[in-house]
């Protein structure tokens, strides 16, 4: 088997000089050394510029702003990410009553988050409710009754969008696929008009929007002008109607390249979305952009030891500290993550799997690697901030890492590594 040479993703705050690694000024070797491994590492630098990229084109060459930015938590919603995030003027995008607490936690403006969701329950609509979120993205009819029914019982007012299933490929991996008529996600497009003249009808409602979202890791910018184009001709429908929608929220989905990946520049394809809004005629519409991935992806890494070489006739194995627990992109998509020892080494490469120590072979976090490495080693798996820690989970009873934000010559523990007693504390045996 040889590898394949894919090339490393554009990582700005990760950089390789004279054969040894940094987190912008910190080598990551001391940040394993002072917080151990697994590890996650985050560099404010990445983030503060990739959100500072979507937030220059969210404002006309006038000076007129035309969008504004709702970071999708569910990418990375740790307390210190989130909260970059707000002190650089993002709203968010939430899609449990978990991420709503989040929001509220650092101090976040209601009327900057949106509720999105295919399956929330009366409980969490209350919580959106009582909050007084700017706007619930509505996936079904029976939903739109149940946010009625909390509306009426909590004697307020619910302001809503409509979440409109175009049927638009958006030509990425099925898992993360969500415009599509056979997705769960969004109402279907030819039941959205007659959607919206029912929830007008409706005491509680007030529809202030319409949203979609295709799905993620999105590298071509055509499936969004072709779900833009659709939801427009809805919006145009609406409006002869009498029903007036007051923004539009084109949802995330942005890729980031992984290698080999191409997607379009942040500037550039927010340019084409907003410019295309403009020209059909809509720019008097406030548009809510959702990135999540784009945000955060190539702002993290994720920092393992080497245990064990393990040679095998048909494989060899590295055998790593991390494993599907932190790391579950590749055992859920096959995703393919960049892997580089962390210090060059003047030794032979070989050909690896590398793999976590969970009882499952679908433990791996990258196949056929070419790598230069010994027992005791530190790898980064690379392009790991977005869908990393908070896919986490205890199986095997692992406690989950910890977290750190890398800002200049400073880190900081954003998130302390678990431990294994605290795992296990709220259980309880049965009486004798
Ligand atoms: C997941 C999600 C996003 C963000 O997707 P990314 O691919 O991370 O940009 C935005 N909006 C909604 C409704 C989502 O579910």
């Amino acid at each position: 088997m040889t590898s394949k040479a894919i090339p490393l993703p554009d990582l700005a705050g990760f950089t390789e000089r004279n054969g040894t690694w940094y987190a912008e000024e910190i080598p990551l070797s001391d940040l394993a050394k002072e917080f151990g491994t697994p590890l996650y590492v985050y560099s404010k630098k990445v983030l503060t510029e990739a959100y500072r990229a979507y937030d220059k084109a969210c404002v006309d060459s006038s000076g007129k702003r035309r969008a504004r930015v709702h970071y999708a938590m569910k990418a990375n919603s740790n307390l210190a990410v989130i909260d970059c995030f707000k002190k650089l003027g993002s709203g968010f995008d939430l899609v449990s009553g978990g991420e709503l607490a989040r929001a509220l936690a650092i101090g976040a403006d209601p009327k900057s988050l949106v509720f999105a969701g295919v399956g929330k329950s009366a409980h969490e609509i209350a919580q959106a409710l009582k909050a007084g979120v700017k706007c619930i993205n509505v996936e079904s009819i029976a939903e739109l009754h149940q946010i009625n029914r909390v509306a009426t019982n909590l004697n307020c007012r619910a302001p809503i969008s409509l979440r409109v299933n175009p049927d638009v490929d958006a030509q990425t991996h099925p898992y993360i696929s969500t415009g599509l008529k056979g997705n769960k996600f969004g109402i279907a497009y030819h039941e959205v008009l007659k959607t919206y003249r029912e929830a007008a009808l409706l005491s509680q409602i007030d529809v202030v929007g319409i949203d979609c979202h295709i799905g993620s890791q999105i590298t071509n910018t055509a499936p969004y002008l072709d779900a833009l184009d659709k939801v427009l001709e809805l919006v145009t429908q609406l409006k002869k109607e009498g029903i007036e929608i007051h923004h539009l929220d084109l949802g995330g989905g942005l890729g980031i390249s992984y290698g080999d990946d191409n997607p379009p520049d942040i500037t550039e394809f927010t340019n084409t979305l907003l410019n295309r809004v403009a020209e059909r005629g809509f720019g008097h519409l406030d548009i809510v952009l959702e990135p999540g991935r784009s945000l955060v992806g190539n702002a993290g890494v994720l920092l393992t030891q080497v245990e064990y070489l393990k040679p095998g006739a048909e494989k060899n194995f590295c055998i790593v500290d991390a494993a599907m627990t932190e790391l579950m992109r590749p055992a859920l998509y096959e995703a393919y993550h960049g892997i580089v020892p962390i210090q060059t080494k003047q030794i032979t490469s070989s050909t690896y799997d590398v793999v976590g120590p969970v009882c499952e072979s679908g433990d791996w976090l990258g196949r056929d690697r070419q790598l230069a490495v010994e027992e005791g080693d530190l790898l980064a798996i690379l392009s790991a901030g977005a869908y990393g820690f908070v896919m986490a989970s205890n199986y095997n009873t692992r406690p989950k890492p910890a977290e750190i934000m890398v800002d200049g010559k400073n880190a900081y523990v954003i998130r302390a590594r678990e431990n294994i007693a605290d795992l296990f504390s709220s259980e309880t045996t049965l009486p004798d």
